[in-house]
């Protein structure tokens, strides 16, 4: 369905980033990895699916290092169709003992980047007059939970930006849409589990079915895969007139 198609996906060398960048792949598109951490594996793991990969390490924090990625990006494949705006980071602590120096980065990285990126990726997908694009937020982009204020500010922010784009892009074949994961088993959420483990005195087991009690109805865990999936729905025809929705796929975290 994407054969000729070109996607970067920013923050792809883990967890959810590299599940969307395989599901692409496996439809066709080329890829364009970003991150940090081992390229070599997940890069192997995308070609293997038949398609071009590159890659780039542009920090998401520094707009010019993500101005030579987008520059990059088009002069390997020509363009890009699908942009997956997805590095993120989180910080675990009540406002009052907040790092600043923690704020400003996960606001740079969870949302400003994509700010970036969109704003270098839109004028060769209005002059194709096809485009996706797609912001991983989060259920923090629709609820709240305490100890996230910069994470839940940083994803209110993402669905907000998310619908923005979509009204300007409205009348074009791009689209703009928002993706909302519940608890994925990554790093990101393991590093919590971790803590919690410790902080709690409990087996890292019970530490993780805790955590699942605490927000997801379902009890599981939203895999990868299952949001790659998703993504290629909103890139497929069908989804040519789903514009400026945060669709939460959090085992009904949100219904609650
Ligand atoms: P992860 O830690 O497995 O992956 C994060 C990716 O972002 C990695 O490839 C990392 O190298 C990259 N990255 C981090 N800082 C970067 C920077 N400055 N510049 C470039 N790349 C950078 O985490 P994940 O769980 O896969 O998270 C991916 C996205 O999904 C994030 O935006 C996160 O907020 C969101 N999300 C995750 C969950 C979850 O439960 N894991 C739930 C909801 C939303």
């Amino acid at each position: 369905m994407l054969k000729g198609k070109t996607a970067l996906v920013t923050g792809s060398t883990s967890g959810i980033g590299l599940g969307i960048a395989k599901a692409l792949a496996a439809q066709g598109a080329n890829i364009v990895l970003n991150g940090f951490g081992d390229v070599e594996g997940p890069k192997a793991e995308v070609q293997a699916l038949g398609v071009k990969v590159a890659y780039h390490g542009a920090d998401m924090s520094k707009a010019g290092e993500i101005e030579e990625m987008m520059k990059f990006a088009a002069g390997e494949f020509g363009r890009i169709d699908i942009l997956v705006n997805n590095a993120g980071i989180q910080h675990v602590a009540n406002v009052e003992d907040f790092p600043v120096e923690k704020w400003d980065a996960i606001i740079a990285i969870n949302l400003t980047s994509a700010f970036h990126t969109t704003r270098l990726a839109l004028p060769s997908m209005r002059a194709a007059n096809w485009g996706r694009i797609i912001n991983v937020a989060s259920t923090h982009g629709l609820v709240a939970s305490p100890q996230k204020s910069a994470y839940v500010a940083s994803k209110h922010g993402i669905v907000g930006f998310t619908k923005s784009v979509a009204l300007e892009t409205a009348r074009t074949g791009v689209t703009s849409n928002a993706i909302c994961p519940g608890w994925v088993l990554t790093p990101l959420v393991q590093k919590q589990i971790d803590a919690r483990a410790e902080r709690e005195g409990i087996p890292v087991e019970k530490a993780r079915t805790d955590l699942l009690a605490e927000k997801e109805p379902s009890l599981q865990f939203t895999t990868p895969d299952e949001l790659g999936q998703l993504a290629v729905f909103f890139c497929s025809p069908a989804a040519n007139n789903v514009r400026g929705v945060a669709w939460n796929m959090d085992g009904g975290w949100a219904a609650q």
